[in-house]
């Protein structure tokens, strides 16, 4: 249920409608906008019925939350989108965040070049995995803990803001001693027990659409971070499997307008997965970033012939710059900006 209040409701009254929802052991989630206070009570539905909120000091109206995601839902902000702080960035609402770097940590040199590189052309988050889901046992798979230290001193070095996969909730303590976002690998999105523990971490996360998931499955994984208590949650449309060959998935653009009308939640676009190819990775960027999406997340390497993996996809280092503005420029078209919202 969703309890909207009135305009001018006091403070007093929001907090005595949170503990009465609260008193049958719901969850209160209240959420102050400019102009209303909206509060969704999230719990067994007969005991806060049995509330009778409808008619209390300070309540408008008591609407039910129609979608099974509740707090993922539009309707749950009253249509305003939430805007998250990370590291001192912004991402939602105007804010357009650029998340750049490497499929994978693979060495010291390797990892500066490319964070100096996303830096200077002014990304607004490093990305990079320590732990990489892949599809073969026999393939690499990430260097772990000394990934995470050279992630850590990138961060350091550069400023920006650390995304990074957790695959295996054992490796939580460590990957949150540096990440900023947890990433959720497209393999992972049913994983519900990693979504809750992620939940509970309270740490950022960026849940990527499964391969195959509808937009409703996206938004259910979304929302068992939420349910934790942890508002914090990005979503990643990152391409899903079609009949087509030609490339390496299908990138759902339409996801983009869709999401962003079904939820409140900022959608980023992964053009580098879904391609698997270079040449496509700008125009699919330019294309999301026209769409509406709130970011994008893409794949840099200082030599991609070189690179341990997904090397045909990853941008080369030294031509970011020239791609950030191409992208700056489509993202405008949205009417969001990257490069003031880098400053802290
Ligand atoms: C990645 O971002 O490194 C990755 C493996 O992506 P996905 O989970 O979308 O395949
Ligand atoms: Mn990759």
């Amino acid at each position: 249920m969703m309890i909207v209040m009135k305009q001018d409701a006091t403070a007093e009254e929001v907090q005595a409608v949170i503990g009465r929802i609260e008193s049958v052991g719901a969850r209160a989630h209240p959420s102050r906008g400019d102009e209303v206070t909206v509060i969704g009570a999230i719990g067994d539905l007969e005991h806060i019925a049995r509330l009778e909120l409808d008619g209390s000091p300070g309540v408008d109206r008591v609407v039910p939350i129609l979608k099974p995601y509740k707090l993922a839902s539009a309707q749950i902000r009253h249509g305003e989108r939430s805007v998250l702080e990370i590291g001192g960035r912004k991402i939602g609402g105007p804010h357009f965040a650029l998340i750049a770097g490497p499929c994978t940590v693979e060495s010291r040199d390797q990892t500066m070049t490319t964070a100096y590189a996303v830096r200077d052309a002014g990304a607004t988050m490093l990305r990079g995995g320590a732990y990489k889901p892949r599809t073969s046992p026999y393939a690499f798979q990430g260097l772990g803990q000394e990934g995470l230290r050279l992630l850590a001193e990138a961060k350091e070095a550069t400023g920006l803001p650390i995304v990074t996969e957790l695959m295996d909730a054992r490796d939580l303590e460590p990957v949150l001693e540096v990440a900023d976002v947890i990433q959720v690998g497209a393999r992972n999105m049913q994983n519900y027990a990693l979504l809750a523990e992620i939940g509970r971490s309270g740490c950022p996360a960026l849940i990527k659409r499964g391969l195959s998931s509808t937009l409703e499955e996206l938004l259910m994984a979304a929302e068992y971070v939420l349910k934790e208590g942890n508002e914090n949650v990005i979503l990643c449309e990152r391409g899903i499997r079609t009949f087509e060959t030609a490339y390496r998935f299908t990138l759902d653009l339409t996801a983009i307008p869709v999401l962003k009308e079904l939820s409140h939640l900022p959608v980023v676009v992964d053009p580098s997965h879904a391609a698997g190819r270079r040449d496509l990775v700008e125009p699919l960027s330019l294309a999301a970033a026209a769409a509406g999406a709130d970011g994008v997340i893409v794949e840099v390497h200082p030599a991609p012939e070189e690179a341990v993996c997904d090397g045909p996809q990853q941008l080369r280092a030294h031509e970011f710059a020239r791609y950030a503005d191409q992208v700056e420029r489509a993202a405008a078209v949205a009417g969001k900006a990257f490069r003031a919202a880098t400053t802290v």
